[in-house]
């Protein structure tokens, strides 16, 4: 670590919600800070979208603050060395790029379009290369030069990389990478329009915010070559060079990308965007441990870990060079354990939005009742609206009279169990779930049959669900009247069913 002070900065291009490499790449760069007593520093790069998005930006804002990426300087907040959306910047790159003109450093190329696409097809036809074929306006006259300057107006400034020699850029997670300079192009630093070029902007702001760390996808790699020579040309200290591993595909095959999204084995798509995890019932604390996994190593084979213990053992060195899978599976795993770690009430809260959002009517005492008792089997919260329906419908509709019949009995045998255990549920001194249990464990004994076969028809007349909660926690928590009521129409159906017979 070099002696500057951590000043790291994540630098999305707002485009709308947080992609889960975004995430990644947040994250790691948040740890970075946080583990060095650093500042961290939201920086937006807008250069491509010509205006300023408030609508994509703040959706960024909203997934860095759930996951619980905090920044010390950034919009919103502000800081010694805003403004920290590019767009608002643009007089400095004009500046520093015109600078690199005087210096000799760049050039301004004018040439258009169709002049640059029949050079690059010249010289792969003659060279075999395409290095150096947008090196056209490099050595105009002072005459040729205003003359262009004249008849088009219009012109790029083109960084003029230097012709020999190499380039070493020494990345902090994969060592030393050399560049042959006379493989790199004039990369354009200002656009026609006069909005700078991710190199430009980025080696601007970067050193004018004092960043110590650049902390960004390894797809970067092949640029790192031209920043480094930026650096140079303007005579400044370059930042510590960290590229890290991008996130592949579950299956280990390409980038996850939004456009052509993963699918799960049974076919369903596996969201890319952070918030899509936050609306499927993810937990922040969940999504953060998961990805701390991915492309960082806690050190020994633990998987779980909160962040507070990542922060004590926080260092670049355990960042890895190689891409690593997106192991959906084990994301919903560890949402599982996080959500087996809450106390009933936090769950209940947590829970709360998920069951309102599909319209139901939620008692927040019955949803405390049945949360200890479904805790065990969620692997996020979305999940719950389906294991708990039964208790908010306002209209319950009871299963198909079929469904109320177990295997080896037929409709009447079935009829005379319910009424049994309706009898035996209504005169029960207290609903409590170990009471009924007991009791009802005691009448299929009674009754010679096995406690599954009066305890699933039970389920499903009072639930009407395939899946569902234990049989008489569930019942405990629908209360003794509604559940009366339900086996009571269960066997109502089941009488016209022998009646028909
Ligand atoms: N705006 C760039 C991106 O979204 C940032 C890369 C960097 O961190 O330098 O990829």
């Amino acid at each position: 670590m070099s002696d500057r002070p951590v000043r790291v900065r994540f630098a999305p291009s707002p485009t709308g919600y947080l992609h889960i490499g975004g995430a990644r790449t947040a994250l790691l760069t948040w740890l970075l800070a946080r583990s060095h007593d650093g500042t961290f520093i939201l920086r937006i790069e807008d250069t491509d979208q010509k205006r300023y998005n408030e609508d994509a930006t703040h959706k960024l804002m909203e997934d860095l603050r759930w996951l619980g990426l905090d920044w010390d300087e950034g919009p919103e907040i502000g800081g010694d060395y805003g403004p920290y959306i590019q767009s608002q910047r643009l007089d400095l790159y004009q500046k520093w790029a015109n600078w690199l003109v005087e210096q000799g450093k760049a050039y301004r190329c004018y040439a258009t379009q169709e002049e640059l696409a029949r050079a690059r097809e010249i010289a792969q036809k003659t060279t075999g290369k395409v290095a150096g074929y947008e090196r056209m306006h490099r050595y105009l006259s002072d005459e040729e030069r205003a003359k262009l300057q004249e008849e088009r107006g219009s012109y790029v400034i083109r960084f003029a990389m230097p012709l020999e020699g190499k380039t070493e850029v020494y990345d902090r997670v994969r060592g030393k990478i050399v560049f042959n300079n006379a493989e790199q192009n004039d990369a354009v630093l200002l656009k026609s329009d006069g909005f700078p070029t991710y190199h430009l902007a980025m080696a601007v702001d970067d050193h004018f915010m004092e960043i110590s760390h650049v902390t960004r996808t390894e797809e970067w790699i092949p640029s790192a070559g031209l920043h480094q020579q930026l650096y140079q040309a303007f005579g400044w200290e370059p930042p510590e060079w960290v590229h890290m591993p991008v996130i592949l595909n579950p299956n280990g095959k390409g980038k996850m990308s939004k456009r052509n999204p993963p699918v799960r084995e049974d076919g369903t798509v596996i969201p890319v965007l952070v918030h899509d995890y936050r609306e499927a019932g993810y937990l922040p604390d969940a999504m953060v441990n998961f990805l701390t996994n991915i492309g960082w190593s806690f050190g020994d084979d633990r998987e779980v870990f909160d962040v507070q213990e990542t922060l004590n053992e926080f260092t670049i060195s355990r960042i890895s060079p190689s891409s690593g899978a997106f192991p959906v599976s084990k994301l919903d795993w560890i949402n599982g354990v996080y959500i087996r770690q809450k106390s009933t009430d936090e769950l209940a809260d947590l829970l709360l939005p998920f069951l309102e959002r599909v319209g139901y009517q939620v008692d927040r005492e019955k949803l405390a009742g049945i949360v200890p008792h479904i805790q065990e089997r969620l692997k996020t919260l979305q999940e719950a609206a389906e294991w708990t329906r039964f208790l908010w419908i306002e209209e319950f509709a009871p299963a198909p009279p079929e469904d109320l019949i177990p295997k080896k009995l037929d409709a009447a045998q079935s009829l005379e169990l319910l009424r049994a255990a309706y009898a035996t549920l209504r005169d029960l001194d207290n609903f409590g779930w170990e009471t009924q249990e007991a009791a009802l464990r005691a009448l299929a004994k009674e009754h010679g049959v096995k406690a599954g076969q009066l305890f699933n028809p039970l389920r499903v007349a009072t639930t009407a669900q395939q899946v569902a909660p234990p049989l008489f926690q569930s019942m405990e928590v629908l209360g003794r009247e509604e559940t009366l009521r339900r086996i009571q129409l269960a066997i109502a159906a089941l009488e016209r069913l022998v009646e028909d017979e």
